[in-house]
């Protein structure tokens, strides 16, 4: 099987590359940006304005899918895409970091995890091979394996990170074997927590299994920064050239290009919209407080730097006085206008990936972020 992933150019000074990620429903310039759409929709957005963004690929989750509308539905409208009216890339995670949530979580076990159904009130065990069976009738052009996610926060040990890795490579095994559907992709997923052997060791193994793709899982969680681009890196260098590699949860600009400069291929968050809704805005000078009482008279656009409508129609004034006053219109604008703004910041990366003046962008971007 030729490799879905073809690697174009890769800097001199850093690890940074781009290449191209061939999907069923389109091949994808690397690295690139995923919004989430867990439910199927991207918080505050409408789908055809974020992909008049540029944005060619979704993130959806299986598990949340599988339990409502149900496959069932899916099928009757003809897979996902159609489900969604979404005619591009599209990932599905499993659904290991729901799952893991105390809303769902009644036992890990070797075979699976039992889960609480909150909508039939009963328990069952959700199993790799499920998880797959679930992605493969779901359709999505990318699925992920069934990986034991440490619950956020967790304080415990290594003994307990090995133990979650272990089951994560028992895992990810099972979930290769289970893989039916010809068209859809199939990335494993590195746990390990911040223990670099522990994850050598996973990434080493997961690398062996054949997977179109690897991600690194269980970070982006309130880890110190710099451990997490050393997981980063540490990837880069174990797995081969031609497998992406995707960091889930990672969507802060400058984690983003720091990751890029690592050698990372693929980024999701709900990052966009989360600032929005703290009144944070991204703009090409640096991250503003909206809510700043130093804008509310401020009649200038968000960003010049930016075309997005927002900045095209608005002033800081007026989005600073919805912001105040927590109107749902002054979120979405915020959220329109920071997606933009993340998608922007990854094509002109990639751009100066290909021209050879990546290292002195990513200088640049990250003064005006003080990383
Ligand atoms: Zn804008």
């Amino acid at each position: 099987m030729p490799s879905p992933f073809s690697l174009s150019h890769s800097d001199k000074k850093t690890n940074a590359r781009t290449g191209k990620l061939k999907l069923a429903h389109g091949t994808i310039d690397t690295p690139f940006f995923m919004p989430v759409a867990t439910k199927g929709s991207v918080k505050h957005l409408a789908l055809n304005e974020v992909s008049k963004m540029g944005v060619r690929c979704l993130i959806s989750n299986a598990f949340i899918f599988y339990l409502r509308p149900g496959l069932s539905t899916i099928k009757k409208a003809g897979g996902i895409h159609r489900f969604m009216k979404w005619n591009h890339g599209l990932f599905t995670d499993s659904g290991g970091f729901q799952i893991l949530d105390e809303t769902f979580l009644v036992a890990r076990k070797e075979e699976g995890v039992v889960l609480n159904n909150p909508f039939t009130r009963k328990q069952e065990l959700f199993t790799p091979e499920r998880a797959i069976q679930v992605q493969n009738a779901l359709g999505s052009d990318v699925a992920m394996c069934l990986d034991d996610v440490p619950r956020f926060g967790e304080k415990k040990g290594k003994v307990f990170y090995a133990e979650t890795l272990k089951r994560t490579l028992h895992w990810a095994s099972r979930c290769a074997s289970a893989h039916q559907n010809k068209k859809q992709l199939l990335f494993g997923i590195s746990q390990g927590g911040t223990f670099l052997d522990l994850r050598k060791k996973g990434l080493v193994e997961l690398n062996e299994m054949g997977f179109d793709g690897l991600a690194l899982g269980g970070l982006a969680i309130g880890e110190p920064k710099p451990t997490m681009q050393k997981i980063v890196s540490l990837a880069r260098k174990t797995i081969d050239k031609n497998k992406p590699l995707y960091v889930m949860g990672l969507g802060s600009p400058e984690d983003i290009i720091q990751a890029i400069a690592n050698g990372a291929d693929i980024f999701d968050s709900v990052f966009p919209a989360r600032t929005a809704r703290h009144g944070l805005a991204l703009t090409s000078k640096g991250r503003i407080s909206i809510k700043n009482n130093h804008y509310a008279a401020d009649f200038s656009t968000l960003d010049e730097n930016c075309a997005c409508w927002v900045c095209e129609n608005y002033t800081k004034a007026l989005l600073h006085h919805l912001a105040k006053n927590s109107e749902e219109s002054g979120f979405r604008f915020l959220t329109h206008h920071n997606l933009s703004f993340v998608q922007k910041t990854i094509e002109t990366a990639r751009i100066h990936i290909r021209e050879g003046t990546f290292s002195s962008f990513s200088k640049d971007f990250l003064k005006k972020y003080r990383v």
